[in-house]
């Protein structure tokens, strides 16, 4: 259970939103739900600041139950319902989206308020998830647990076998040691041989695991939505797909391999007790202290670990940035405050890690006194029996090699299982979360269309960017937009930045899909049409377009995989990168940096144009393709992609007019809408605001 308790200061009342939502997150509640409570609660908190003033007490407490969280909040004061009463914002922004309501309740002078949420699974529904992925390999699992048991049955018979030993050498018994000496080895050797065959068989079954699962997650993740990326950002994806998988992968072998031992431990303690029955009771009573030691130090490193894990993130948040940003930091001269900002990161992240090892030591010391005074306890005991005659010589060796076997490690067994309980259904539920509609997948319908001429059609288009975020207001950046781009047209959109072209582009790919209205290729809603269709007959090239860490070869092909070197290099020629390809250290074969980074802007474009002109679509889309050509080579494209009319449909965005003069009809932005529409020359006589944008980028010139 978590506890904290404090004022209703609005900087506290931040760092108890955030200290639950972090409770809420180690416990696996979907994101959008815990969005949904940090919402409510800051709204409920400030509500009650309001009301009852900055200075009023507040108790939050999150307790963990079996497959769900509970958070409750007692303000005490006078009664005030902010759920139930409909002027309240919680009621408008929540409510009517969630499926939990908060309750209220007013009792001896205090209001408490309490949510029940979900938890998004059990152990056993998560060993479920894990087993789909691991079920073809299920034999290995099989041979992996036979040959622990083996062992483990194996490591029992041990201690035995040394008692006979030890009493052989006392009695100088040489025959007794020859036999035992013999047993001994053949049951170590084997029990080795065991071991070594139950690691391989894990090894294979997390490796096949890991495989299945790592193939199933790139696919899924290459289909979330573009919404769900933009918001969430790349750290996410990459690490869940790295570390997740990997410790989902291990589940079983680690499972099987933690109850094997737990066997051994089990079956050692029986065989105590046969030999004999108090003093079996004194090992278990002095076993059962050092595991409620190490209980206490795991809850409390734990804690402080859920702490330093958070600001981990932080830090590695930072430092993602700078890598990627280093050139812009510098060239902004920003190096002095991003610093400090890393410092003070760094300080906290490296601060509660210390706090958190501190707290490890302090009870794992503790841990050692109770260890080894248990110990002398147990030799104390074993002592006066001897003496008593309560025991044989041979007893009380076995005794002692027993309590030797269990003493330290099965402390640090139980430890072992419950960090990893605790880390694979975390790992589960993370990516079990990337499987799940919480990462809104893309959807493509039936229709299969082999031969799209590329007839562009908008009907009443509506469409907004955060149409689905809570609490943003909506603002639509198409509205009711319409138009009809024929097949073999080369067509223009101008307007102002940010007037929503490029918005365009991403509705006729279905990278965004519209809030009402149609769009049509070929007379079909785009909806209905298959992933083949849809994406098979357009190219896109935008202003940076990314460019693989590959050869250009390769880059290439990665749009034409049976492309000939002749359709290649003539593709090359005609985007005008033919001659910087052959200059490069190895040709086409030259190996591109990460994203193209040793090309520069107007290389890159040209290499993306070279790539689209390869793949042969019926519909070719420039947005801002040429923007960093010089006039000369842009002139140059220009007549290429004249040659292109009626062969395929251009669609281009410039902010270059020269580039589209010569367009076949030029549409014009503004407002979510097509202004106005016709030929450059036919648009300078009908549109005001077409001709000052015209004339303002002459001026320039
Ligand atoms: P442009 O005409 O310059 O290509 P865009 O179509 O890119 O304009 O953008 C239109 C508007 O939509 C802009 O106001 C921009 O801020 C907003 N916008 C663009 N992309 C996103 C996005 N991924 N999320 C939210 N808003 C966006
Ligand atoms: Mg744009």
């Amino acid at each position: 259970m978590f506890r904290l308790q404090g004022k209703l200061h609005n900087d506290e009342v931040d760092s108890y939103i955030q200290q639950v939502d972090s409770q809420l997150e180690a416990a696996g509640v979907l994101q959008d739900e815990r969005l949904r409570i940090r919402l409510s609660l800051e709204e409920i908190l400030l509500e009650y600041a309001r009301v009852l003033g900055k200075d009023s007490d507040v108790k939050i407490t999150v307790r963990k139950k079996f497959g769900r969280v509970r958070v409750s909040l007692d303000v005490p004061g006078e009664m005030t319902d902010p759920v139930n009463d409909t002027d309240s914002l919680v009621l408008i922004k929540t409510l009517h989206r969630w499926s939990g309501a908060p309750d209220w309740r007013y009792k001896d002078g205090v209001n408490r308020i309490s949510f029940t949420v979900l938890t998004f699974s059990t152990t056993s529904d998560n060993l479920k998830f894990a087993w789909k992925y691991a079920r073809k390999n299920k034999g290995y699992l099989i041979l992996g647990v036979i040959m622990q048991l083996i062992s483990v049955g194996l490591m029992i018979l041990a201690p035995l076998l040394s008692a006979r030993i030890i009493t052989g050498i006392t009695e100088n018994a040489f025959s007794q040691l020859f036999y035992t000496g013999i047993a001994l080895l053949a049951t170590n050797l084997f029990s080795a041989v065991a071991l070594a065959v139950c690691n391989w068989a894990y090894n294979v079954l997390y490796n096949r695991t890991l495989t299945a699962l790592e193939t199933e997650l790139s696919e899924d993740v290459l289909k979330i939505t573009n919404e769900s990326l933009d918001e969430h950002g790349t750290g996410l994806f990459i690490q869940r797909m790295t570390t997740d998988t990997s410790s989902l992968a291990t589940a079983f072998g680690t499972f099987a391999d933690n109850l094997s031992q737990v066997c051994q431990y089990a079956g050692i303690l029986v065989a105590m007790l046969f030999v004999n029955p108090l003093v079996f009771l004194a090992g278990f009573i002095l076993l059962v202290l050092q595991i409620l030691v190490e209980t206490k130090r795991q809850r409390e490193v734990k804690k402080q670990d859920r702490i330093f894990r958070n600001q981990n993130e932080r830090y590695t948040g930072i430092i993602g940035e700078m890598v990627r940003g280093a050139k812009d930091i510098k060239l902004i001269h920003a190096e002095g405050s991003f610093r400090e900002r890393m410092t003070e990161r760094i300080r906290s992240a490296n601060d509660s890690r210390m706090y958190r090892d501190s707290q490890g030591r302090k009870y794992g010391l503790i841990g050692s006194f109770v260890r080894e005074s248990g110990l002398f306890l147990f030799i104390l005991l074993l002592g006066t029996f001897l003496q008593k005659n309560f025991l044989s010589v041979a007893s009380a060796l076995v005794l002692f090699n027993y309590y030797s076997l269990l003493d330290s490690s099965a402390t640090k067994l139980l430890s072992q299982i419950m960090d990893f309980v605790t880390d694979f259904n975390l790992s589960c539920e993370r990516l079990h979360e990337l499987m799940s509609p919480v990462f809104p997948k893309e959807s493509f319908g039936t229709v299969s269309k082999k031969d799209i001429r590329g007839e562009v059609r908008f009907e009443n288009v509506s469409f907004s960017y955060n149409i689905r975020k809570l609490g943003v207001s909506t603002r639509f950046v198409l509205s009711r937009m319409s138009f009809e781009i024929r097949p073999g047209e080369i067509v223009a959109f101008v307007g102002r930045s940010g007037c929503g072209k490029t918005t365009v582009i991403n509705l006729i790919s279905k990278l965004y899909e519209a809030f009402s209205g149609r769009v049509l290729i070929d007379g079909t809603d785009i909806r209905d049409l298959d992933q083949d269709s849809l994406r098979g007959c357009m190219t896109v090239v935008t202003q940076s377009p990314y460019l693989f860490q590959m050869s250009v070869r390769d880059n290439f092909r990665i749009v034409k995989p049976d492309m000939t070197d002749e359709e290649m290099v003539a593709a090359a020629k005609q985007a005008c990168i033919a001659e910087d390809i052959e200059r490069m250290p190895d040709g086409y074969d030259t190996i591109l940096g990460e994203g193209g980074v040793n090309l520069s802007g107007g290389q890159k474009q040209r290499l993306a144009i070279a790539r689209s002109l390869l793949k042969d679509s019926r519909i070719l889309i420039l947005d801002e393709a040429t923007s960093a050509l010089d006039n000369v080579t842009q002139d140059e494209i220009r007549r290429v992609i004249q040659n292109l009319r009626g062969k395929c449909t251009v669609i281009m965005i410039a902010h270059r007019f020269s580039t589209i003069v010569d367009a076949d009809t030029i549409y014009y932005v503004g407002d979510g809408k097509i202004l106005a529409q016709g030929t450059h020359r036919e648009l300078m006589q009908q549109s005001e605001d077409y001709r000052s944008l015209y004339t303002m980028e002459a001026g320039f010139r």
